[in-house]
């Protein structure tokens, strides 16, 4: 398909109006995506015509629900290459599936002064889940530095794995700096350790194509509000072997096979891990968003928003006193920085009164922010449906920040 900006603008109504009088520009992507018209439309679809609860009815509106609930599922091993749909939980989001796995991967397979690598680069929803872990097995945590253009040091890997090394977990793609990890490599490393990986994909998914199959990772999650689907849903794959050995994560309806209240035991994949009412009508509509970006094709997207990424950097560099942090080989589309003198909530708030809409603070990864010694800086972060004219906006709008402090 032809990449048609004009028509795919058209597809997100919330894009073309207007805040405080001047057009939207909306440059905080990483944070949550828009969503287009057809995914709205799937979720008062099913609310008008079809809304009932999943998996325990033998009605047509039910049978309707769990259908299109599997399919979605389907949808969503097929854009991730799994090998089987159950290996496809839905969760509510990559918070939820990280705390499953440290959870329940957690239960089974961490013991005493057992270790686990986290990279230095995380959001603070792939460091906290796992020092909670480790405070109740009295485990121990490692952490891969990175330089100071936000690449991992790769070559400190090695020297941190041990014999007690039981996992290694890192972002494929860092919020707050933009560095697409080199994950296959360290997957290669690590499973040449006999050690299995996670992947917080939450920043991955909607940037470029991900095929768990051909990374060989052991765990990879994401959330569906970052990848233009509703809020409330969200996805952890895990290998089939794994996924089986692990214990339940909640206990609940769905989840179980036979109760007594002697015993109970559990169903199947991926149910096991899906206690309670899904979001069904959520993960419907996420798949209908996975449909909607299939059918933009991710390598168009992957093209469009390099070319964002490059015109935006190349464009703000030129602003006196501005300071670019996260200048990896390998970015998707996402820019932080700081205008000396100026604190970002400042530069933040004048923006937003412009129109434009960026992040500012530390991005929950108050680490990498220590790396730099800064508190915080302002992020502006693209998706496909992000042109070159809003980016001259921001630059515009920069000029006036600076202006400002200046007079
Ligand atoms: N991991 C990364 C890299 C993120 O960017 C985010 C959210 O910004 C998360 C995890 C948490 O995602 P959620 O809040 O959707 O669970």
């Amino acid at each position: 398909m032809d990449f048609d900006i004009k028509k795919i603008r058209n597809d997100f109504q919330i894009l073309s109006q207007q805040v405080y009088g001047k057009p939207l520009v909306y440059f905080d992507n990483a944070a949550t995506t828009q969503k287009p018209q057809c995914v709205i439309d799937k979720i008062t679809e099913f609310y008008q015509k079809y809304n009932a609860n999943v998996h325990r009815g033998v009605h047509f509106m039910s049978a309707k629900c769990t259908e299109a609930n599997e399919n979605a599922r389907n949808i969503v091993k097929n854009f991730i290459n799994a090998n089987h749909s159950h290996e496809i939980i839905f969760t509510h989001g990559t918070t939820e599936s990280i705390n499953l796995v440290a959870s329940s991967f957690g239960d089974r397979f961490i013991t005493k002064d057992d270790e686990i690598i986290i990279s230095e680069l995380e959001h603070h929803s792939n460091i906290v889940p796992w020092q909670l872990l480790c405070e109740r097995k009295q485990a121990k945590i490692k952490v891969l530095p990175f330089n100071d253009k936000g690449e991992l040091i790769i070559e400190n890997l090695e020297t941190l794995i041990s014999k007690k090394t039981k996992l290694i977990t890192l972002n494929h793609v860092s919020n707050s700096l933009g560095t697409i990890n080199p994950i296959k490599k360290i997957i290669e490393l690590a499973h040449s350790h006999n050690i299995p990986v996670f992947i917080d994909g939450a920043q991955g998914v909607q940037h470029q194509e991900v095929d768990v199959k051909e990374l060989d990772c052991d765990f990879y999650a994401f959330s569906g509000h970052k990848i233009f689907a509703p809020t409330g849903t969200g996805v952890l794959y895990g290998k089939e072997k794994w996924l089986e050995q692990m214990p339940p994560y909640q206990g609940g309806g769905d989840m179980i096979d036979i109760v007594t209240f002697e015993n109970t035991t559990y169903n199947e994949l991926p149910f096991k891990f899906e206690a309670g009412t899904p979001n069904y009508v959520g993960n419907i509509a996420f798949g209908k968003a996975l449909e909607y970006v299939n059918s933009i094709g991710i390598e168009n997207i992957a093209k469009h928003e390099k070319e964002l990424l490059d015109y935006g950097t190349k464009k703000i560099s030129q602003i006196e006193n501005l300071t670019i942090y996260g200048n990896a080989k390998n970015k998707t589309s996402v820019i932080s920085f700081l205008i000396n003198g100026i604190h970002p909530y400042d530069a933040g708030m004048i923006l937003d009164k412009l129109g434009i809409a960026v992040r500012t603070g530390h991005h929950c990864t108050q680490p990498v922010m220590d790396h730099f010694n800064i508190p915080g800086t302002v992020r502006a972060s693209f998706a496909f449906y992000n042109t070159t004219e809003e980016i001259d906006i921001l630059y515009e709008g920069l000029l006036k920040v600076v202006k400002m402090f200046n007079s």
